[in-house]
């Protein structure tokens, strides 16, 4: 979050004091950085520069469309996993030739909508899928191109609830039924596989999964002889939510995938959305009241987990930090909790805290990725207000939702 800091003990966004903005637009909002959003892309694509790889952006981390957009004029592609986020994509302006789609469940209406689009790649996740598809192909007497993505039967050592590369996760086809499934393609004349992917999982912070799966691959596709254009890695790269977080070491993994492009002689293509976005926005929400309790005080915010359902649905912790810092500590052990009627609906807590008041505004941390994109109209709250700053100005990039159109639906 190198564009968040303190200077003189007001936090910054870029140079623009967070304080002066929440005095202006009525929290809770989602504040963006985008001069991080730009950093993080072109760094991710440094860090692979010899892989020379097509990145596209997993627009489920934030569908925001001006924050796609900016993304698009970057170069990055679009892992789309709905209808909705392809034509999402579509609108932001990133060209078919760069959007692969993803998901176990796609509809027959979603695969129409990708396959009349022309997309780069369908990643199919079960043989019905590719069946269906290759019919809707011989209607249209077209052939299609798909990915198939595999299921590796790698642990990703991440929280089980954000992994999907083993055996017992939906995601994927085991290499046994993809093996028979390769072995019989001659009977779907309206298919060609034109990719392998792979999505292990998220908040990955360990290289050996990444390396594992690479074996895992380059063994199928070896001992199937395929020709394969493309070969999606997908996304999963962690960041660090916490001090003791231990990034994987990206470099190492990058030289591994580049040996792999050049032995198979194929194109690259990454799934990143947490390492792109995670980091580039906060939350910002003021304190509406702080109540005393028995061991501890509750700290009550204006977000809540229809705002931020991250740490109510991953049991995860953020950091919430103050928008103006003070030196001194209070007393009791304080928690941070939201409005919401759900004993979930709490986000960090602490034994000591800087001495807060209501009405003081604070900050959840790393909020940009899977933040907005996850929120609901849970306890009928409208969807909060999305704020990014571009050079020098504020912009906002989604208003927030009108109360009497969410009351009247
Ligand atoms: C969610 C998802 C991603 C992105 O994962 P991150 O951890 O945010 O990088 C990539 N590919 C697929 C198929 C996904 O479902």
């Amino acid at each position: 979050m190198s564009h968040f800091k303190y200077f003189k003990k007001k936090l910054f966004i870029e140079n623009t004091s967070v304080l002066n903005i929440a005095k202006k637009i009525k929290t809770p909002f989602y504040l963006y950085s985008g001069k991080q959003i730009e950093k993080n892309y072109i760094n991710f694509a440094k860090i692979f520069k010899h892989v020379n790889p097509l990145i596209c952006f997993a627009a489920k981390a934030n569908t925001n469309l001006t924050i796609m957009r900016m993304l698009g004029k970057l170069g990055s592609g679009a892992d789309v996993v709905s209808g909705g986020e392809l034509l999402k994509a579509l609108k932001a302006g990133i060209k078919p030739s760069k959007i692969v789609f993803s998901g176990v469940g796609k509809t027959e209406d979603e695969l129409k909508l990708a396959i009349k689009n022309e997309i780069l790649l369908i990643n199919v996740e079960s043989e019905s899928e590719a069946i269906l598809i290759n019919k809707i192909g011989k209607k249209i007497n077209k052939i299609i191109s798909i990915g198939f993505r595999i299921n590796p039967n790698v642990d990703a050592k991440t929280h089980k609830k954000i992994s999907t590369g083993k055996a017992e996760n939906k995601f994927g086809i085991s290499i046994t039924n993809f093996s028979s499934f390769y072995k019989s393609i001659e009977q779907y004349k309206y298919l060609k596989i034109n990719a392998v992917s792979v999505h292990i999982g998220s908040q990955i912070l360990s290289d050996t999964p990444y390396k594992k799966t690479l074996d895992v691959l380059s063994k199928v596709i070896n001992d199937l002889n395929i020709k394969l254009k493309y070969v999606d890695l997908g996304g999963g790269f962690g960041i660090k939510y916490n001090k003791k977080d231990k990034l994987a070491n990206l470099n190492n993994y990058a030289k591994l995938v580049s040996d792999f492009k050049k032995k198979l002689n194929c194109d690259i293509i990454f799934e990143p959305g947490r390492s792109l976005v995670g980091d580039t926005g906060i939350l910002v929400s003021k304190i509406q009241y702080i109540k005393k309790g028995l061991r501890k005080n509750f700290i009550i915010i204006d977000a809540g987990m229809n705002d931020f359902m991250r740490t109510a649905l991953y049991d995860v912790s953020h950091d919430i930090v103050p928008v103006i810092k003070t030196d001194k500590k209070s007393q009791n052990s304080v928690e941070f909790v939201g409005p919401i009627c759900e004993t979930t609906c709490k986000f960090v807590q602490y034994k000591k805290y800087q001495k807060i008041k209501e009405g003081d505004f604070v900050a959840i941390t790393n909020a940009g990725a899977y933040g907005s994109s996850l929120s609901s109209n849970y306890n009928t709250k409208p969807l909060i207000a999305e704020v990014l700053t571009s050079k020098n100005n504020l912009k906002i990039i989604r208003k927030k939702q009108d109360l009497l159109k969410l009351i009247n639906s």
